[in-house]
């Protein structure tokens, strides 16, 4: 197992190769790509580099450092890695909170117990909530020299600014689909079809979507920074004009821009002079929680209802 385990990006995973076996690699980088990148394995892939023996800039598969974090294989095949050097963090319910930042901080603390570094993972980083990136700032402000950190997303514009400049960032490719097939050819075609559709859904956007989204962007705009009720009836006849099943989608989605309105405002030159107090996190938490309740199917007229009261109260909080 290496990064031969999946497909694309052959000249991104040459150059990884390149900086791990030299020891040159940045000790905080962040992997951004759709779900068709492979990013998540990618990231994987470095944290088992880093970790082998041999150093040659892959693993090998065969020293005790890659066993120990090819570790067990749960039910579903998946692999749990049982590295005392190695955290993962992946996020619970879709959201990763401050509790999980507090751990990692806890992790690097120790120096390494049989490796030469200790790794830590994040897949999703842009479902770190606010507060929590504020403190994993503060982790990242403190390097350590035997600490490297592998964030990835596929939103980069809800991360911090502040976590962002200090990450070295890399663009991994959608693999297409001919690679794709010809890379997994001894499984068969509906399958792959079925897994290749399903992977490239959730990212992939289409025009007519793109249109929607600054639709959207600009009426929560307007309710957020004067709180005009007027586009809040506009974003109300939106919403009732949906289906049952594309409500919980459009709710998620303006969520998704006052997140990034907010990270906007945060991450200003003049941001030194906004005054993140109780009152801010208990804003955002009470959009964090919505938003889980938006995958719970609970009544979406009634989560609309306290959506808009958020919207209109934004100016308030911020
Ligand atoms: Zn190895």
């Amino acid at each position: 197992m290496s990064f031969k385990r999946f497909p694309g990006n052959w000249e991104l995973k040459e150059l990884f190769k390149k900086l791990i076996s030299q020891d040159t690699i940045s000790q905080a980088i962040l992997l951004s790509g759709d779900s068709l990148s492979f990013k998540d394995g990618f990231a994987f892939e470095i944290a088992k580099a880093l970790h082998c023996e041999r150093g040659n800039g892959d693993s090998c598969g065969e020293c005790r450092n890659c066993k120990l974090m090819e570790g067990i294989k749960d039910e579903d095949g998946n692999i749990i890695p049982s590295h005392p050097d190695f955290l993962k963090i992946v996020p619970e319910k879709d959201i990763i909170k401050i509790d999980i930042v507090r751990e990692i901080a806890k992790f690097i603390r120790s120096r390494p117990m049989i490796s030469r570094k200790k790794v830590v993972l994040i897949e999703n980083m842009d479902r770190m909530n606010i507060e929590a990136q504020n403190a994993f700032l503060k982790i990242l402000e403190e390097p350590h020299f035997y600490v490297h950190y592998i964030l990835t997303t596929s939103r980069i514009d809800t991360i911090l600014d502040t976590i962002i400049s200090r990450v070295q960032k890399f663009y991994l490719k959608r693999v297409s689909k001919a690679e794709f097939f010809d890379f997994f050819k001894e499984f068969p075609e509906d399958i792959l079809n079925h897994a290749f559709e399903k992977g490239a859904f959730p990212d992939s956007v289409s025009e007519e979507e793109l249109e929607e989204e600054k639709l959207l962007s600009s009426i929560v705009s307007k309710i957020l920074e004067i709180g005009d009720k007027r586009s809040l009836i506009e974003l109300r006849d939106l919403f009732i004009s949906l289906s049952r099943d594309s409500k919980g989608d459009f709710l998620r989605n303006v969520i998704f821009t006052v997140k990034r309105k907010i990270k906007e405002k945060i991450s200003a030159p003049s941001s030194e002079n906004l005054n993140l107090d109780d009152k801010f996190f208990e804003y955002y938490n009470k959009l964090e929680s919505l938003e889980t309740d938006t995958l719970l199917n609970i009544n979406s007229n009634l989560l609309f209802t306290t959506l808009s009261d958020l919207l209109l109260n934004f100016h308030r909080n911020l």
